[in-house]
């Protein structure tokens, strides 16, 4: 299958591109520069550039960002959009946040309709933040549970907020688009809560890294030494299990239509710590000697069966995840 993948340079879809390699495909993955373009095909250097190539979308938000991304000859038979932004420096939240995240993901499919006949299938990556009912949270997390977050909250409570408002609200789009429209793709979404995992996208340093796997970075670094916050969520899924998620959901039949909550388990922060620190001893210094209370039990229960059931996903643990992690980061020279 010839494949989309938005936001090459991130972290989710390093790993997406890299399973989407091994398991046969062609990928063209957009970036929003040549200069990111050529670094990551540098950091391929043993695949051939028929098999993996880039196009610049510079702004997702952009009215037609996609029309020509989406052209491609021998025609794309899947996308995968994982670009959106994921990060808390917002200064105009809908300039910054909401226009790229729903624009973005509206955009696109619009694109594929216009412009791509041949792609049949969709898999977007939204997020749990378009789960999380903060405050409110049901007694089980699945599939059927929404976020209830507006562009008016995203406007006034800050950068978490308004992130998890633009994912809520671009996966919202997302759906309206498939009913009102009835393309010929179909459409899968994945909810990830937080991702961590070894780190394989281009970087110029660790100062870079992706919003999920600061936490790790600064406890390896000895930022946390003092104080170990806890976590504003308790879920987390390895970015591996992440990608072969969006790899399998562009195949399987089942897939299709469906929204899948693709989650391996609870955790606290400590138990991070806890993993490096049992891995790791020689890192042992930097890492807190005391952690701020965390909670005994978790406010929710999850499912994840469908994930398992569709996508035969098998997850991975906490520990594996964060000794891969630290893994990747001790390479970086800073
Ligand atoms: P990254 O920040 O590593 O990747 C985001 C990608 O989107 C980058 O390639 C970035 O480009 C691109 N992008 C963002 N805004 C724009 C824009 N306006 N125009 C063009 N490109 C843009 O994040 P992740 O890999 O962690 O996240 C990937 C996806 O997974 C996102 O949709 C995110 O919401 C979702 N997700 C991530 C979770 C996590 O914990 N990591 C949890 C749940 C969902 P550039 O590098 O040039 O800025």
């Amino acid at each position: 299958m010839k494949v989309l993948v938005t936001g090459g340079s991130g972290f989710v879809a390093a790993h997406c591109i890299d399973q989407l390699l091994k398991a046969g495909h062609h990928v063209v993955f957009t970036v929003r520069t040549t200069e990111k373009g050529q670094n990551i095909i540098r950091n391929h250097r043993e695949t051939s550039t028929k098999k993996l190539s880039f196009v610049v979308v510079e702004d997702i938000a952009a009215k037609g960002a996609f029309d020509t991304a989406v052209q491609s000859e021998p025609p794309f038979e899947g996308v995968l959009h994982t670009a959106s932004p994921f990060h808390f420096n917002v200064t105009d939240v809908k300039r910054d946040m909401l226009d790229p995240a729903i624009n973005g993901t509206r955009g696109i499919l619009w694109s594929i309709k216009k412009y791509a006949p041949g792609v049949s299938r969709v898999v977007l990556t939204s997020s749990f933040a378009a789960m999380a009912r903060h405050g409110n949270h049901p007694a089980i997390y699945d599939e059927s549970v929404w976020s209830s977050l507006t562009a008016h909250d995203a406007e006034l409570q800050g950068p978490f907020v308004a992130y998890s408002a633009s994912k809520t609200l671009a996966e919202q789009a997302a759906w309206d688009f498939m009913d009102q429209e009835q393309p010929n793709f179909t459409l899968t979404t994945l909810t990830p809560p937080a991702v961590f995992g070894p780190v394989v996208h281009y970087l110029d340093s660790l100062n870079a890294i992706n919003t999920s796997n600061t936490l790790t970075r600064d406890l390896i670094q000895g930022k946390m030494k003092n104080s170990l916050p806890h976590s504003p969520i308790f879920l987390w899924i390895d970015v591996r299990d992440l990608a072969t998620a969006h790899v399998k959901a562009l195949a399987e039949p089942k897939a299709k239509g469906k929204r899948i909550f693709v989650v391996a388990g609870f955790y606290r922060n400590s138990e991070i710590a806890d993993a490096i620190n049992k891995n790791f001893p020689q890192l042992q210094d930097r890492l807190p000697a005391n952690y701020a209370a965390e909670p005994l039990s978790f406010p929710y229960e999850i499912d994840n069966s469908l994930s398992k059931e569709i996508l035969g996903i098998q997850y991975r643990s906490l520990d594996e995840c964060v000794r891969d992690s630290v893994n990747a980061m001790l390479a970086f020279k800073a």
